[in-house]
């Protein structure tokens, strides 16, 4: 059981790094993109088309309705956090809302934005005064906003919403892009042109 975890953990960590570089559009096309949904397991629908829906992340305001205006349950959104651009603090403000806390109280009193407990903690060296990788976990992760909301407000911005491709079902017309107050979401064509976030890493090198 715990192997098999494992395998999943691993196939989507290795989906989230191969569509982080997709989908900044550096050094990976549409071409790879596709090829790389071939991989997943257990999304119901790739994309098949030569067009995908993304988050702007600069329009977003993180008002939550990505949570609830996908057609799917739990929504195809997703938070996700940019390893290049996170500080790796001791206190994480998409983590936990005390500004204020002893570092070896974190775990134990902090008070968690997420409301799922998704947003994860690892130390990353120097223990409780050292650095911390911060992670979200998508099996738990219901696109609320809310530690992408904080991160941005307080913080280095690192943490921000992308809809998954393996998750999307590529609608005609994307219900939430419907209803975004901020009309942050746009269909766009697979290739090096569509770029909203650059250049973002999703996993650190340990
Ligand atoms: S609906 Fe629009 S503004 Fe609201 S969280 Fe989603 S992308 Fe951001
Ligand atoms: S706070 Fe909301 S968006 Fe962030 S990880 Fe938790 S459920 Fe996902
Ligand atoms: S296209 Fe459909 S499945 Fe994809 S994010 Fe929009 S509503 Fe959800």
């Amino acid at each position: 059981m715990a192997e098999e975890n494992n395998k999943q953990q691993v196939s989507r960590r290795h989906f989230i790094k191969v569509a982080g570089r997709a989908l900044c559009g550096v050094a990976l096309g549409g071409i790879m993109f596709r090829v790389a949904g071939g991989h997943l397991t257990g999304s119901p629908v790739g994309p098949n088309s030569r067009f995908v829906w993304q988050i702007d992340p600069q329009k977003c305001s993180f008002c939550g309705d990505c949570e609830t205006s996908c057609v799917r349950r739990p929504s195809a959104v997703k938070a996700v956090n940019d390893q290049i651009k996170c500080s790796n603090c001791v206190i994480c403000y998409g983590h936990i809302f005390d500004k204020r806390i002893d570092s070896d109280k974190v775990m134990s009193h902090g008070r968690r934005v997420c409301p799922h407990d998704a947003v994860t903690r690892v130390p990353y060296s120097g223990g409780d005064e050292g650095y911390f990788i911060y992670d979200i976990d998508h099996k738990k992760c219901t696109a609320c906003a809310k530690c992408a909301k904080e991160c941005n407000q307080f913080g280095t911005a690192s943490m921000f919403l992308l809809i998954r491709p393996d998750l999307c079902l590529a609608c005609n017309k994307c219900s939430i892009a419907s209803r975004c107050p901020e009309g942050a979401i746009e269909r766009l064509h697979f290739g090096s042109e569509d770029n909203f976030r650059g250049i973002y890493e999703l996993e650190k090198p340990v």
